[in-house]
């Protein structure tokens, strides 16, 4: 063994990852459980080694922890990966020379181009093409008087509305359904009247979106996983 082989540890084999930065050893697992030995520049191989194995019972230890917790689903943008669009699961299937596309429950990707990056580019100009309607919808249903829309990236939230009357959405709301986008759209139009979560608040949202409690609790037990995997284009 050396150190591009890296440490072998029971089954195991454990690579080496120098770092000019460190100070002293430390063993680290990634959350799906790759286990690197991170070291600093010139300590000798053997050194390594016993530093590995007189940590083998603690690594053991975390891993089968790590083993026993349900683990997020890495999305690559391989086919048939399920990717979400206004409600529905898509399924990716690859096509030759074509442009991202749904076709009847599948997403058509292209087989030349980074996954990832073409799906990104999709899912960017549909929000770009449906959420303003949208959101020109609720106005004009309303009556609110925003002074602007933008179109962000939020990784914990769906949309916010700022004190210069400027309301920001979530490009990731494009993966929920429509009615429960309607419901944010029209919680950010209520923070024009009332900046806060008062029952008053709460009041002006179901007197113009009578369904805000259902889609509350849509959001609360489906949206995080959405905003993850969307999260990671
Ligand atoms: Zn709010």
């Amino acid at each position: 063994m050396s150190y591009q082989n890296g440490v072998q540890l029971g089954k195991q084999r454990i690579p080496i990852k120098i770092n000019s930065r460190r100070k002293r050893l430390a063993l680290r697992i990634s959350p799906t459980g790759e286990v690197a030995i991170l070291s600093p520049p010139n300590v000798p191989f053997k050194y390594i080694e016993s530093f590995a194995s007189a940590n083998q019972a603690w690594l053991e230890e975390q891993l089968s922890k790590l083993a026993l917790k349900p683990q997020p689903v890495v999305y690559t943008g391989s086919v048939g990966e399920r990717w979400p669009f206004l409600g529905e699961g898509l399924v990716l299937v690859q096509g030759e020379g074509c442009v991202v596309q749904p076709r009847d429950g599948h997403l058509l990707i292209p087989s030349e181009t980074d996954p990832k990056q073409a799906l990104f580019y999709w899912y960017l100009e549909r929000v770009n093409e449906w959420l303003p309607s949208r959101f020109n919808y609720w106005v004009a249903q309303t009556g609110f008087q925003p002074t602007r829309l933008q179109i962000k990236t939020y990784k914990a939230r769906w949309g916010s509305c700022d004190r210069h009357g400027r309301i920001q959405l979530n490009w990731m709301l494009i993966g929920l359904p429509q009615w429960v986008v309607d419901y944010v759209i029209v919680h950010e139009l209520c923070h024009l009247t009332h900046m806060n979560h008062s029952p008053a608040f709460w009041q002006l949202s179901r007197h113009h979106y009578p369904d805000t409690d259902q889609a509350r609790a849509w959001l609360k037990q489906n949206g995080h996983p959405i905003i993850s995997q969307l999260y990671g284009l």
